[in-house]
Formats: C-alpha cells, sequence, structure tokens
C-alpha cells in the first residue's frame, strides 16, 4: 500500500490517525483497538470490516499445536 495514502486516512471512529501494519496488511487505529483491512492496496476503512483487537486470534489452534507436541525429542 502507498504510505503516502496513511497521511490521508483517519480511523472512521476517533478520527486518529492509523498504523499500517505491513506484515498482517491491517490498518491499526491504537486508540480504538481496532484493525482495518487491506485488500488488494486498498484500505477498507468500515467499521464493520474491522477487527476487534482486543479479542484472541482466530489461528493459534492449541489443539492441533498439542497433537504434534507428544513426539519424543
Ligand atoms: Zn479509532
Amino acid at each position: 500500500m502507498d504510505t503516502r495514502l496513511l497521511d490521508l486516512l483517519v480511523c472512521p471512529i476517533c478520527k486518529g490517525s492509523l498504523q499500517f501494519d505491513r506484515e498482517a496488511q491491517e490498518l491499526v487505529c491504537p486508540r480504538d483497538k481496532l484493525a482495518y483491512p487491506v485488500r488488494d492496496d486498498i484500505p477498507l476503512m468500515l467499521v464493520d470490516l474491522a477487527r476487534d483487537m482486543t479479542l484472541p486470534a482466530p489461528e493459534a489452534p492449541a489443539a492441533a499445536q498439542a497433537s504434534n507436541a507428544d513426539a519424543p525429542a
């Protein structure tokens, strides 16, 4: 994403500035703890699509990790 865009983008909720998470391809509002997705270099500044960063990540399947952990070292 063109980071110059970042200067123009603000959080639709608090109108605060956003931080671009390049790895996650998300625009993060630290104030609201929301992450807005960036798809095909287009920031989707919709509250409905924003991820609540206070919730645990949906990944990290603990069960799947446990099934691999029983291999002897
Ligand atoms: Zn905000």
